[in-house]
Formats: structure tokens, sequence, C-alpha cells
């Protein structure tokens, strides 16, 4: 099938994200076989990536739990962080647990840097950080991705999950957007 119009090029392919997803759990398998995981998915932009990659975590470590926490960082029609940033925490206590952070993307890191300082705060054993992409090139702060699905070019990407303005989180692949759609 034709990628969507809005799509200037796909970057990662629904078959390139599929192999590397399923290696990326089979890691995680292994690295929390005995931790009891608690795998922390961060709506909106999360909620794609975390289906795929929470059935690849096989086999399946005990005591393994999913929840989702929300933040929010780009204000409605921007391609560019805010700086400022909202987050409601998941629903299960992370205290004494050993959490697995799902993030759409990585960009400055002030969102992601913000999540893992309230969940050290509130007692998380251990706080691995775990992107679908990295767009290292754009760190403003000092986050490290522990596990990675692509480095990311500096370009606005939309797709699995991703979204400009709300729309384009459906298509299956991630893919650059048309300058025109956002300018
Ligand atoms: P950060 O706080 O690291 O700058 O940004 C994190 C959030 O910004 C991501 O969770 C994502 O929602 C959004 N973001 C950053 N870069 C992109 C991008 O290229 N495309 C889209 N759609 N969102 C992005
Ligand atoms: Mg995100
Ligand atoms: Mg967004």
């Amino acid at each position: 099938m034709e990628p969507h119009e809005d799509i200037a090029k796909v970057l990662f392919s629904e078959e390139d994200i599929r192999t590397r997803v399923a290696e990326m759990g089979k890691e995680l398998a292994s690295l929390y076989e005995t931790k009891q995981p608690l795998v922390l998915g961060v709506l909106s932009g999360s909620f794609v990536f975390m289906a795929d990659l929470v059935r690849s975590i096989q086999p399946v470590p005990t005591g393994l739990h999913v929840d989702f926490a929300r933040a929010r960082s780009y204000a409605g029609k921007s391609t560019l962080s805010s700086g400022e940033v909202d987050v409601i925490m998941g629903k299960l206590p992370v205290r004494g647990r050993h959490v697995i952070l799902v993030e759409d993307i990585v960009d400055t890191g002030n969102t992601t840097k913000h999540l893992i300082k309230g969940l050290m705060e509130s007692g998380a054993e251990t706080c691995a950080l775990v992107a679908l992409l990295n767009k290292k090139c754009r760190r403003v702060t000092d986050v490290g991705v522990s596990l990675e699905g692509f480095e990311c070019p500096d370009e606005f990407v939309v797709g699995y999950g991703l979204d400009f303005n709300e729309e384009y989180r459906s298509l299956p692949y991630v893919g650059v957007l048309k300058p025109q759609c956002y300018q």
C-alpha cells in the first residue's frame, strides 16, 4: 500500500519495526526475568509501541505488570517541545519496583527527565528508559536511553502512535511529515 499522502518519506517500515521490537522484547525478557518489572507506557504517543513491545517480552517474566502514565509537553499545533511538562502518574504503586519506562520518542529529554525524577522520588527501585526512537542530536538534558529501537534523524516524524495535532497516530509505520502539513 502507498504511504499516506501527507508523508514525505517512510523512515521505519512496519517490517523494520516488527523485527526490532521483537529483538527488544527478547532483550527485556532476559534482563528482567526475575525482577517482576512494571512496564510503564507514557501516553499518548507510546500506545502502539507498548502494545507490540509487551507482547514481545517473551518468555514472560513472573509478576510483569503494565501501567500507563500521561505526559504532555507539546502545545497543540506545534512541532516544538514547550519545555513545560504536565504529568499524571500511573495507578500502580512504583515503590520498590523495577520500572521499564516506555516512550515513543526522546527528543530534548525534558519529558522523560521529569518522569524519571518523579518515579525515583516515588521509591522506584530502578528505572530504565526504553524508547522506540532516539533523537540524540536534539538532547538538552542528560537522560540516557537504556534501550532504543532506532536512532531518529532531526526531522518531525509521525505514525506508530506519534501525532501532529492528534492526527496520524494510526499509521502503521514511522514517517516524515511533509513540511506543508505543519507550516
Ligand atoms: P521531549 O520532552 O523529549 O522534547 O519530547 C518528548 C515528546 O515530544 C515525545 O513524547 C513526543 O510526544 C514529542 N515529540 C518529540 N519529537 C517528536 C517528533 O518528531 N514527532 C512527534 N510526533 N512527536 C515528537
Ligand atoms: Mg512520549
Ligand atoms: Mg504529540
